[in-house]
């Protein structure tokens, strides 16, 4: 499986990304996940990357380009890739495309997860990662007081970028920035698109991904 999927922050692309994963043979690859360890291992991408991310602002192309080159040398991908968070601009699409004709490996598909604003923003402002494996739990769909990741028991921490005012920083980008993205997907005809409801639980978005993949 070859898949990007595309969502404004919150829509559950990470989570999606994971549960797919686990069930298909493929790497996923979160761009997010990948500057987080460069911020962390004090790499220069991450000294670069660090004031954009606090800020909820895009990492500029030229930089997350030659990151996602790189990722894409390696032998992995050759079994399939679910990208996660990559692309969030033309440019990138354009850079995505150039280095999947290079290595041939088409897309089978873009997934875009539809979230309504009101919707995201509860759901960011609720959400915890995990220091260890990265796992996001969102708050409102657990028993208050967890402390630790459900998954491998880490400690859960708040993304400096999940603050109220990054929230609508990000979120504003997302509109402008990558929203684009759907209509330059939709012409291709790669667009697959799941309308994620309120009450809807990971498991639920996943069913409807799954139809929406015809998987
Ligand atoms: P995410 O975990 O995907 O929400 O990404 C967290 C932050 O990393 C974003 O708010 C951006 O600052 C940066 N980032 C991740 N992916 C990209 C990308 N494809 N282009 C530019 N910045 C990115």
């Amino acid at each position: 499986m070859r898949l990007v999927l595309l969502g404004a922050p919150g829509s559950g692309k990470g989570t999606q990304a994971s549960m797919l994963e686990a069930k298909y043979d493929c790497v996923h690859i979160s761009t997010g996940d990948i500057l987080r360890k460069n911020l962390s291992q004090k790499t220069e991408l991450g000294f670069l990357a660090e004031g954009f991310m606090k800020k909820g602002e895009l990492v500029p192309d030229d930089l997350v380009i030659k990151m996602m080159e790189e990722r894409f040398s390696l032998p992995d991908v050759a079994k399939g890739f679910l990208i996660d968070g990559y692309p969030r601009t033309i440019p990138q699409a354009e850079a995505l495309e150039r280095i999947l004709t290079d290595n041939k490996y088409p897309l089978d598909f873009v997934l875009l997860l539809n979230v309504a604003e009101e919707i995201l923003i509860r759901r960011l402002a609720n959400r915890k990662a995990c220091r260890v494996c990265s796992k996001i739990l969102n708050l409102l769909d657990v028993e208050t007081g967890t402390k630790n990741c459900l998954a491998c028991g880490g400690e859960l921490y708040q993304r400096d970028d999940d603050s109220e005012q990054v929230i609508r920083n990000r979120l504003l980008i997302y509109r402008r920035q990558t929203e684009p993205l759907v209509a330059w997907y939709d012409k291709k005809g790669l667009l697959r698109t799941v309308q994620v409801q309120e009450h809807f639980m990971p498991e639920d978005t996943y069913k409807e991904t799954e139809a929406a993949l015809g998987l």
